[in-house]
């Protein structure tokens, strides 16, 4: 195996029908601690990626102790490294179907046509942040369009920061009050706060913007302001949305997994897949981590979720391992 990982590294040989203990699908936090686990286990082990992790927007990952503020990409192919330095394979592709096998195991089909063989499968895959049909959300997302005070919250710090109502808007806007003075939460489509609501965001001195929002205003890339349905445009320097966490896990259903509803505070905010805590879902052979599994998890959560999931998975392998050699000693014995 070590001679077809070697070749792995380089091109499409390492999915050309090889056959590997685990195969990650998915390369970002998750899948790449999974992977370094799993190779520090001694386990081959392969990582199939796309390469489109979700926080690809962004110019640095925040609060992952020791990397403070690293490019994403950065921390990406540091890691990419670390796993291939314990053997693993890591191959550039999408895998666009996974099936069981009925001699066990499972095969995995990319989207060039390659094929690879697991005997057990890591699904790092991630989630999609659906964003607001709002003209120049999707332009500038990840970089003044927010989602997390914790991830960007410090870079916007003291600024005009907007909050577009979705679910759970007042907590919300009440939230982004610790990075700023300046918050201006916009209600567009979504209902009114109720009265303990807007007492608290009166007293917290959090404007609320009645009206539609009908486009951001940007000059060089930058946002400047919240345009109305009524042409009237708030200043305004950041504006967090909600986005609908959606897992990114179309290629489960054949192996019997369908997404479920993601709630929070009573709301349905995503999706996502079941697991139980060590990342185990209910397909045997089968675990899953990050942000397909959990869509709060922000980086270090997700690598330490793969992390769980890498032992869990070589916790099995072992166990495997220790009954066929029991039965194969069984078997010399009654031969005897
Ligand atoms: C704009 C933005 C900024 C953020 N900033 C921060 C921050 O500062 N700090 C922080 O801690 N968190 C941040 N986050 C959250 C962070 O992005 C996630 O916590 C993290 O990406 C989750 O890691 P993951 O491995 O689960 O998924 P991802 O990083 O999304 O990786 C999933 C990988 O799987 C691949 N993939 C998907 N489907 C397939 C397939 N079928 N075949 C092969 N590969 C596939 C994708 O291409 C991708 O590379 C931010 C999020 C956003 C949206």
């Amino acid at each position: 195996m070590s001679e077809q990982r070697e070749q792995g590294v380089n091109g499409s040989v390492a999915v050309d029908g090889q056959r590997y203990e685990v195969v990650v699908i998915g390369g970002g936090a998750a899948g790449l601690s999974g992977a370094l686990t799993l190779g520090r286990a001694r386990r081959s082990v392969l990582v199939i990626d796309s390469g489109q992790p979700r926080n690809a927007p962004a110019h640095g990952v925040h609060t992952y102790l020791g990397r403070e503020g690293v490019p994403p990409a950065e921390l990406l192919a540091i890691g990419r490294d670390e796993v291939r330095g314990y053997g693993g394979v890591i191959v550039d592709g999408t895998v666009v179907a996974a099936e069981r096998r009925d001699t066990g195991g499972f095969r995995l089909v990319l989207a060039d046509g390659g094929t690879v063989l697991a005997d057990r499968l890591l699904v790092t895959t991630g989630l999609v942040d659906e964003l607001p049909a709002i003209p120049g959300v999707a332009e500038l997302w990840g970089k003044d369009v927010l989602h997390c005070p914790y991830c960007h919250g410090w870079e916007v710090r003291d600024q005009a920061i907007g909050v577009l109502a979705g679910p759970l808007a007042a907590h919300r806007a009440l939230l982004w009050r610790q990075w700023s003075e300046d918050v201006t939460l916009f209600l567009h489509t979504a209902p009114e706060p109720d009265d303990e609501e807007y007492e608290q965001l009166a007293a917290r001195g959090i404007a609320v913007v009645d009206g539609e929002v009908a486009a951001l205003e940007a000059t060089g890339g930058r946002l400047t302001g919240v345009r109305l349905a009524g042409g009237t445009v708030v200043p305004c320097r950041a504006l967090a949305v909600a986005s609908r966490l959606t897992a990114r896990a179309g290629l489960l259903a054949a192996l019997g997994l369908e997404p479920v509803d993601q709630e929070m505070g009573g709301h349905v905010v995503g999706s996502h897949i079941a697991a139980d805590p060590m990342g185990a879902t209910a397909v045997p052979g089968v675990w899953v981590a990050g942000n397909v599994a959990n869509p709060f998890d922000q980086v270090v959560g997700a690598a330490g979720a793969g992390v769980r999931a890498a032992a869990a998975i070589n916790a099995d392998l072992v166990a495997e391992e220790a009954r066929r050699a029991v039965a194969a000693r069984n078997s010399v014995d009654l031969a005897r």
